[in-house]
This record gives C-alpha cells, structure tokens and sequence, in this order.
C-alpha cells in the first residue's frame, strides 16, 4: 500500500471536491427550483386571486407578485454568490495545501505522522531515500521495529512526552538502514490537535545526522589516538593508565606491567632512507606488534598460558616517535612481562621490508611492574621509559624491569645531559690529538683529533659523554668548535715542522652530523674560514654508519668530497660492508678498528683478516691506518702486511697539543726514544 502525502490527502482533496460539486449543484438547483416554484406558485395563483375578485384598487395582484419573485431571484443570486466565495475560499486551502505537500514531499528531512495509537500513517519519501525502505515496508512495520533496541525507551519517553506536551525534546537515535546500517537521526516531535483539543497523533520530523555524528567522532577519535598507526596516543594512554592505577589501590591483587617499547637505531632509519620510509616501518612495527599482543579468544587460557602470561587486556599505544607502549593487565609477577617483552622481540625479529631495503629491527624494553612502581601515571610510564634507557645503554635488544636504582641513575643521566648544555656554552672542550704514523720509519704525518671534557675535577673521556651528546644533538654543537680548532692547530704544526705532503688532520663525523643534510656546506665554510688546504683534512665515518643506506651515504660522500677531503672510513671490520661497497663510496682510507689489531699477534686467523684487508684495499686503491697499535709485535706484523699508517699507544696516546708538540719536535729529530717516554704520561 503506497502511503504518500497525496494518498494521505487524495480522499480528503478528493472530498472536498465532491462536497464542493455536490453543493454547488445543491445550492443552484434549490435556488432554480425556489425560483420556479415561486413562478409556478404566483402564475396559478394570480388568475385564482384575480377571479375571486380579491383584486382591489389599492392592492395589485400582478405588482406584488412580480417583487416576490424579485425577492426570490434576489435571494437565489444572493445564494450562488455565496457558494462561489466560499468554492474560492476552498481553492485558495487547497492551493496552499499543495506547496505544502511539494515541500514536505521534497524535504531531506524524514516526515512522519503517527497516528494515537501509533501506527505510522505518513512517511515522506526521503524515508526512502535515506534508509532504503519503500512506504509499503514502513506500514507494514511498527516504527519502533527499525530503532536500535538500545535507544527505543528514550525515543518513547520523547514521544509521551510531546504527547502530554505539545512538543517533544530533541532526540538522537539509531535507525537500521534497509542494508543492515545504522543511520543516526535527530528527532523532534510535535503534537496533532483535533477541534476539542485532543491529541490525534504526532507528526515527527527526523533528520540523518550520520555523517555529522561520524565527523565528529573521528575528530573525537583523532584527539586520543596517533595519526600515523592509528594506536591510543599518550593522551589516551595516560587515561587508560591512570584507571589501572586506581583499579590497582581498589583491589590488591590486580597487577599491570607497562612495557616501554622503543626501536634500537631507529634515527639512522629515518636519517638515511627518509621519514617517508620511517613512517612506513613504524607503520609495519605497529602491525607486527599488534599481532604478537593479540590473544586468540578461541584458544584456552591455561594451553597458552606461558604464550600469554596476562588475563587481562593489553593495550597498545604509540606515545610519539620511535616509541611504543603496552600496558598489559592482570599479570602476576614481573617475569609474566618479561615474557611478553621476549615474545615482542622474537615477532619482530624478522627483517621488515620498506622501500625495497630488509631492515633489521630490534627493541629496547623497560618495564615498570605495578607494585614496583610510582603511584601517578606520568611517573610509571617515565619509570618503564627509564628501564627502557638501561636495556639500551646495556646493549640494546634487550629488557629491564625497573627498579629504584634506576630511578637514581636516570637522574644522573639527566643532570649530565644537563651540564654537558652547559658546558658547551662554557667551552669546557678541548681538543687532544693521536699521532698517525708512517708504518716504515715512524714519522707522524697526521693526527686524528679527539674530544676531551675538561671538568674541575678530572678530563672526562668520549666514552663517557660521547653518547648522550650524539643522543641528545650536543654533539653537533662540540664538532662545530673542534674543527676550527683542530685546523688552527694544524696550520701551526705544518708551519712549525713542514713536510712533504703536510701534516693532516682526522675528525670523526658522528651520525647525527652525517644525518644533516647541510653537512658538506657546512664542512666547507668552516674549512674556508679556517683557511685551511682541504686536502689536508679527512673525515671519519664508521662503516656502520656509511652502510646504513648506502645510496644515501654515496650522495654524501661524493658531495663531501667536492670539497676536496679525504675521505676515511673508521673501525673497519666492525661493520658488514664489502670492500667493493666502499670503493664505490670513493673513500681514500680505511681504518681497520683495533679489535682486530690487537688481537693479530696472539691470533693467526685474525693476522690473517688483517693481511688481506690491506692487500684487498691497495688493490682497490685505499690506503690503510691500523688503530690501537700497542706493541712492536704488532707493527712487525702490520709492516710485513703492507699497512703504511698506524696509530695506536706505541706512538702516543691522544694528547694535549703542548704535549703532541714537543713530541712532534722529538720525532722529527729522529729521537724515537723521547716519543715514546711522552707516549706513557699522556691520556
Ligand atoms: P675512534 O674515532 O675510533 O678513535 C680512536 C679511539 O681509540 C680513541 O679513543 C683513542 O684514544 C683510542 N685508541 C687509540 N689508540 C689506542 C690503543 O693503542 N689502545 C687503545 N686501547 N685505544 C686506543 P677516544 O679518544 O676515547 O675516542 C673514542 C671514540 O669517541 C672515537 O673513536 C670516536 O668515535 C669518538 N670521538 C672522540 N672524539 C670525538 C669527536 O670530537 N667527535 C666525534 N664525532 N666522535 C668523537
Ligand atoms: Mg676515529
Ligand atoms: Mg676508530
């Protein structure tokens, strides 16, 4: 049955016409047959009155008659004047009725009249339109089949309440769209009055607010969770934390482990191959993670309870950056999250493929254990972050629980970040200088330049700043004052003992500075403001860091190069590169890294290395430097390979330049001895 507004309307139209036909033809056909009947009546009775001789002087028959029938014409006109005037007055209702009926008939909104008891007597098409539902479906349905069982109480209570009202309060609901959807609509609905003021029904206009609805829970969803990965952002995170804390004071028995997740070496992934690549292996981690998280509901807890050692949720999270976080809930004990920590690990073990390149990742992870830990969210998720710091500085791959003790080193490690800023303002770096010598006849020709942190107390070694100055940028800040540094000091030297070729000088490029774009630009200008010849100058690079991306490092090389430097490429062997790699590179250098060199007089195999390196190396055209020579043993060894340079204790420790310079005035005296009595007393 098609339930239009004109069906609705059509008998009622419909109606009116036949009334307006039927008193039309009522009114004008009483007004004729008055009219005649008057005729009728006065024509038969004036000849009766005439004979019967009731005609008088003063009364006329024929006059009187002829004004009654006047009276009666008068009357008649008057009659269908009025009937017209009224069909008028109808006209214009119905005209009215018409652009109503367009209006509601093209509306977005969803028009209903329910009738008292409830039954849907008018559904606009947009009905149709919107949800899918033909009107034959509509009424042979009850309005309430399609709401969301969930939300059928309220959009009665709004209905009673317009009915004893006038009108109903907005109301959001759920309506099953024909195709099994949910459409969101908002509601409001007004009462029908009949002429003694009793409510005959409703009429209820419904507009579909999904799309509103759904902008506005993305926008909602978007403010707690990460853009990239589509995980609880620290907001939501710290949210979820905070319930397992209070829940944790409630009852003490339930116990949570946050897992402080964050990838080893991830910056030389973003610094090489791009964010692009970066996003979209954070992208994979996050998948990979989610998955090894994932509890199969169709697997009994106690078959896998060493594989998922909690009973409750784990949450995922991407906090920012490199780092991840899961809070699991319901573990028993710290070694249940260790567990989770070891099953993390081993699913992302597998290379992961971004960009065409297999990229290796691995973890760091601290746990915070409830219990052990703070009491405020922000602290427990700092005390996991600080045992994932401990994993990291105690050989990456690796997990730590937190405990106090790490608290107090992580405040350590923050006031040495600290000072090391301030040093830095402070110019408390000084510059020592290794010796490089020539394997044959023991001449310095070069030095590699080291930094040193001259405290109150003590000078602090590399080792001990180095990395929280790579860690935190510092160490752009340190390099760009070595190296005007170390050039005005070798001017001086090439001045004072001048040779042929000159004196050179090494400096180490960490990855951060190789990670800048503008490093050969910058190289330059502080070579050109030194007035230094480049090509008395080399850079180091490990090969580690070379290798990373080799077609990035080629670009950079080759533009370093440009400038005229030599080029070196640092504790060779520790790395995985081919010589061919390197050669591609158009290094002039390799530094074989002392691992190897310390250990080729107590072991053959590694002599062996050694030889073939260099003479792998002088057939591609390198030339090599042995780091950390220690002993005469080893020279031996490193002359009959071939190796031209050395560097290493035998000659000199890195040392002040007052020292290197009496050194360097012993040597080129040929007083070996001296060089070597210099070589003990500094560090
Ligand atoms: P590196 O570039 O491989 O420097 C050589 C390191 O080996 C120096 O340690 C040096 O003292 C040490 N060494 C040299 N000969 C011997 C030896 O015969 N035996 C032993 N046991 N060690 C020897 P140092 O000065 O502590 O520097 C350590 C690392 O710190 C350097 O390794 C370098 O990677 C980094 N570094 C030092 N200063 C700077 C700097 O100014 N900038 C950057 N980016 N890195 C620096
Ligand atoms: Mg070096
Ligand atoms: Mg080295």
């Amino acid at each position: 049955m098609k339930m239009s507004f004109d069906d609705l309307h059509r008998p009622f139209r419909a109606g009116m016409r036949r009334i307006e036909h039927k008193e039309w033809w009522l009114w004008t056909s009483a007004a004729l047959i008055i009219f005649l009947l008057t005729l009728g009546l006065i024509s038969f009775l004036i000849p009766m009155l005439q004979s019967a001789g009731l005609e008088t002087g003063n009364l006329q028959i024929k006059p009187l008659a002829r004004g009654l029938l006047g009276l009666v014409l008068l009357f008649d006109i008057y009659v269908v004047y009025q009937q017209l005037h009224i069909y008028r007055i109808r006209r214009q209702f119905l005209e009215r009725e018409e652009v109503f009926r367009v209006i509601t008939e093209n509306a977005a909104d969803l028009i209903a009249v329910v009738d008292k008891n409830g039954r849907r007597i008018y559904n606009s098409p947009a009905y149709q339109k919107i949800l899918g539902y033909s009107p034959e479906e509509l009424a042979a349905t009850s309005p309430l089949e399609q709401i969301h069982p969930d939300d059928r109480a309220r959009v009665l209570g709004a209905a009673e309440k317009a009915r004893l009202t006038g009108s109903g309060e907005r109301v959001e609901y759920r309506m099953r769209h024909k195709n099994g959807s949910w459409r969101v609509l908002e509601s409001t609905a007004n009462v029908i009055c009949n002429a003694k003021d009793e409510v005959e029904g409703l009429v209820v206009v419904n507009r579909d607010i999904t799309e509103r609805k759904r902008a506005e829970e993305t926008l909602a969803h978007n403010a707690v969770h990460d853009g990239l990965t589509d995980l609880p952002n620290r907001t939501l995170l710290l949210d979820r934390l905070g319930q397992a804390v209070a829940h944790s004071h409630r009852h003490v028995d339930f116990k949570f482990a946050v897992l402080f997740i964050d990838i080893d070496g991830f910056q030389v992934v973003n610094d090489s191959l791009g964010h692009a690549a970066g996003d979209a292996l954070l992208i994979q981690v996050a998948r990979r993670l989610t998955a090894s998280l994932r509890r199969s509901d169709t697997v009994s807890r106690s078959q896998y309870a060493h594989e998922y050692p909690t009973l409750g949720d784990i949450t995922l999270a991407r906090p920012g950056g490199d780092e991840f976080v899961a809070l699991a809930e319901e573990v028993r004990n710290p070694s249940d999250a260790i567990r989770i920590a070891e099953r993390i690990q081993e699913r992302l073990a597998p290379p992961f493929s971004v960009n065409g390149h297999d990229i290796v990742v691995a973890v760091s992870i601290g746990i915070a254990f409830s219990g052990n830990t703070s009491v405020d969210p922000q602290d427990v998720l700092r005390d996991a972050e600080i045992a994932m710091y401990r994993a990291k500085s105690s050989g990456k791959a690796r997990c730590e629980v937190f405990d106090n003790a790490m608290h107090a080193s992580a405040l350590k490690r923050l006031q040495l970040e600290a000072e090391l800023r301030k040093a830095v303002d402070r110019s408390e770096f000084l510059v020592y200088y290794q010796p490089i010598v020539s394997v044959g006849n023991r001449q310095i020709v070069g030095f590699e330049a080291l930094s040193r942190w001259q405290r109150p107390e003590r000078i602090v070694m590399p080792d001990e700043f180095i990395p929280l100055a790579e860690e935190t940028g510092i160490i752009l800040a340190i390099n760009r004052r070595l190296i005007p540094e170390a050039c005005r000091q070798l001017r001086s030297w090439q001045q004072l003992f001048p040779s042929d070729p000159p004196l050179f000088m090494s400096v180490n490029i960490s990855p951060k500075q190789f990670a800048q774009d503008d490093l050969a630009s910058e190289i330059g200008r502080l070579l050109q403001e030194s007035g230094m010849d480049p090509r008395c100058v080399a850079l180091e690079i490990t090969e580690t860091i070379a290798m990373a991306d080799p077609a990035r490092s080629a670009a950079m090389l080759a533009e370093l190069k440009t400038l005229g430097v030599g080029l070196d490429i640092d504790d060779f062997g520790t790395g995985y590169s081919s010589l061919s790699r390197l050669q591609s590179f158009r290094v002039n250098t390799l530094k074989i890294d002392r691992v190897f060199v310390s250990r080729m007089d107590s072991d053959h195999e590694t002599h062996e290395i050694v030889r073939i390196i260099v003479m792998l190396a002088h057939n591609l055209g390198l030339s090599v430097i042995a780091e950390g020579v220690e002993t005469e043993a080893q020279l031996n060894l490193l002359k009959h390979a071939g190796c031209e340079l050395a560097q290493g204790y035998l000659f000199s420790k890195p040392a002040d330049p007052q020292t290197i310079g009496k050194l360097l005035a012993s040597n080129r005296a040929g007083t070996i001895p001296a060089f070597r009595a210099n070589a003990a007393s500094v560090g």
